[in-house]
């Protein structure tokens, strides 16, 4: 197992109380015997407190802005191993590139603009009366799923 440095403000302490998302990554980490290395934490930082569903590419031009010995490779790794462990939801696209969500690491629905690729996620009060109800009428026992809309958002709606 390799040695861990963990930076002073993720102790132990802190941990024990509502833990955010970057201490539960760290953690989980941690615990799986990772070394966090500062750019990794970096990596960490930023998805945890991004809401705008980065790629990779984008999160290696925010980390190598401070990190500029941190490698795309890098980013790929920390970011499979996250998936790995359950501590990021990737969003798959085929014939773009694939987005990640540090925040919410499970699955949940999310809004697609088609004209310039940002994802946000809706809130969407009736997608627990929806779930009740499909998995009534069909009998599944449901597990996940993936819902994502697609549109133009208001902001290329205006450019329009
Ligand atoms: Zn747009
Ligand atoms: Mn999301």
């Amino acid at each position: 197992m390799e040695e861990i440095s963990i930076p002073l403000d993720l102790d132990e302490k802190r941990m024990q109380h509502a833990p955010t998302r970057l201490d539960s990554m760290v953690r989980k980490l941690r615990d799986l015997g990772f070394r966090i290395t500062p750019q990794r934490l970096a990596i960490l930082k930023f998805l945890a407190e991004s809401k705008g569903h980065p790629g990779a590419e984008e999160i290696y031009a925010a980390v190598g802005d401070s990190f500029p010995t941190t490698t795309i490779a890098t980013v790929y790794k920390t970011l499979a191993v996250l998936k790995s462990i359950g501590e990021v939801l990737e969003l798959e696209f085929s014939g773009d590139y694939n987005r990640y969500d540090g925040k919410k690491p499970y699955s949940h629905p999310h809004l697609i603009c088609i004209k310039c690729n940002k994802i946000v996620d809706p809130e969407l009060a009736s997608l627990a009366d929806m779930t009740e109800k499909l998995a009534l009428e069909s009998g599944y026992e449901l597990i996940t799923h993936r819902l994502d809309f697609y549109g133009i958002c208001p902001q290329c709606r205006k450019k329009e």
